[in-house]
């Protein structure tokens, strides 16, 4: 019998609001000393009222529009009721049955493919406090509480491990490009539960889940599916196969899922209406200007790179990754357009020829971002004529390159104190280094007049090492070939 793996995602994302989602206090207290960014709202005393943060909602809002979720002209929020010491008001404020978007899907490419993830919902709701577990005893922090969070719950219809790590990625990338969250899950700004069942390949039904939590990175959520995957599997294969819902916590050392207590099961959370809050009321022109405010998103942007300006589908997806190193590309190819003649696609090539694969690079080897470069647009696109207009050479303007990345210097400087210039094709400096160069290699130059043209490129070489690589390859082989037929 052969089965397939049924995966589901729920997703909870913190929102960069300026403040918490239902009181004034300032939402970076992931930054501030514990327990300094609170009030009684957010502590839940008594006698106190929240009160919805309108750049949440917008947040969220503009969100479930990029996520292809149909926004709910009405939604509202419930109390669920439950225990825990990281929750100070006894309940957490979220949406239960009238969420503020449903409906939706995100499209991802994986090795296997492209796969469109369904979504079930998108709901808002108040984060917990933290807790803070020291030896023998726990500490809370209340900064985290009532920071806003989304959540957001997809269709059991993710079938493989690689799946789920792509929607991760791509649903970070999409906050990313929204601000509205760093989305990071190593900092629990997106944290993430998946539910994985296995079925007989073929039916449609579904069988229990189980829940699998403690996912701190997106190769965990990979790792985690992968091994239940085949712990599952070995059950169906004794006949064994999971009766009921159960939840397991994934021990990254042992790299294996270990069984913890089903809260789930054993809790009622007794939701109701929030009587607090009224209803959320979103007018249809509200969502329109949602709509109208998003940005260009990675898919668009994917799109726009191949078919505008000709760029690679792997360097596509690099530079919308990378949405600094993007945004630089795009900015010099606009600069060089204004100083060069011809199409967008050929400057486009140049661009990101340097960018892509030569400044990139420099940048790993280096371990810095686009965005820690001093140098600026100007710096790049007077870099970049130099290299159109052939008056560095490619050796040369790598080094280049490198000088302007480590001083942030302009590329005229570095070129004249360094001597990086492409002096011409011909020369006294380039007959002499020719002539030392056939004097020195007797033995190569009768090789080559005897017919053997590939040794042109060890002379060529050494020529280009005597000169320091200061004259155009093209023109120095050519000056280099017609003293060798003399
Ligand atoms: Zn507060």
């Amino acid at each position: 019998m052969k089965l397939e793996p049924v995966i589901g995602l729920e997703i909870h994302i913190q929102l960069k609001t300026h403040s918490k989602m239902f009181c004034s206090c300032d939402n970076r207290g992931e930054y501030q000393p514990p327990n300094t960014t609170i009030c009684p709202v957010c502590l839940g005393h008594p006698g106190t009222l929240p009160v919805p943060n309108a750049e949440a909602i917008n947040m969220a809002g503009r969100a479930a529009l990029a996520l292809n979720l149909h926004v709910n002209n009405y939604s509202k929020f419930d109390r669920k009721n439950y225990f825990y010491p990281d929750l100070p008001k006894g309940y957490q404020i979220s949406q239960f049955d009238e969420p503020l978007a449903q409906d939706g899907y995100l499209d991802i490419e994986t090795s296997a493919g492209g796969a469109r993830i369904s979504l079930e919902r998108l709901h808002l709701e108040e984060d917990t406090a933290k807790l803070l577990h020291d030896i023998g005893k726990t500490l809370v922090d209340f900064n985290r509480a009532g920071t806003p969070l989304m959540e957001i719950v997809t269709k059991p219809e993710i079938k493989t491990p690689e799946q789920a790590k792509v929607f991760l990625q791509e649903l970070r990338l999409l906050m990313r490009y929204l601000e509205v969250s760093e989305a990071d899950m190593e900092r629990g700004h997106l944290r993430c539960d998946a539910n994985i069942s296995l079925r007989p390949e073929g039916e449609t039904k579904l069988y229990p889940k189980t829940e699998i939590k403690n996912l701190n990175s997106f190769r965990a959520v990979e790792k985690a599916l992968t091994y239940e995957i085949a712990r599952q599997t070995e059950l169906w294969n004794q006949s064994q196969a999971p009766t009921g819902t159960a939840t397991r916590g994934w021990d990254e050392k042992a790299g294996v899922t270990v069984e913890q207590r089903d809260k789930e099961a054993l809790h009622d959370y007794r939701y109701f209406p929030e009587p607090d809050i009224p209803p959320l009321q979103i007018k249809t022109e509200q969502i329109k200007s949602w709509r109208e405010s998003l940005p260009e998103l990675p898919p668009q942007r994917r799109q726009r790179l191949q078919t505008d300006y000709g760029i690679g589908k792997a360097e596509a997806r690099l530079l919308t990754e990378d949405k600094a190193l993007g945004d630089l590309v795009l900015r010099i190819v606009a600069g060089l357009s204004n100083e060069l003649e011809g199409d967008v696609k050929a400057t486009a090539k140049l661009a990101s020829n340097w960018i892509v694969h030569k400044l990139v690079a420099i940048l790993i080897e280096k371990q810095l971002l686009v965005d820690n470069l001093t140098v600026s647009l100007s710096q790049w696109v007077a870099f970049l004529l130099m290299v159109a207009r052939r008056q560095i050479n490619s050796t040369n303007a790598q080094v280049l390159m490198r000088r302007m990345v480590e001083t942030g210097r302009d590329p005229e400087t570095i070129v004249e104190s360094e001597n990086l210039s492409q002096i011409s094709s011909s020369g006294a400096g380039l007959e002499e280094a020719i002539k030392k160069v056939i004097t020195g290699h007797p033995d190569q130059v009768a090789q080559f007049k005897a017919g053997k043209e590939p040794v042109i490129k060890f002379l060529l070489g050494a020529l280009m090492r005597e000169t320091k690589g200061r004259f155009d390859p093209q023109a120095a082989e050519a000056a280099l070939r017609r003293e060798l037929v003399d």
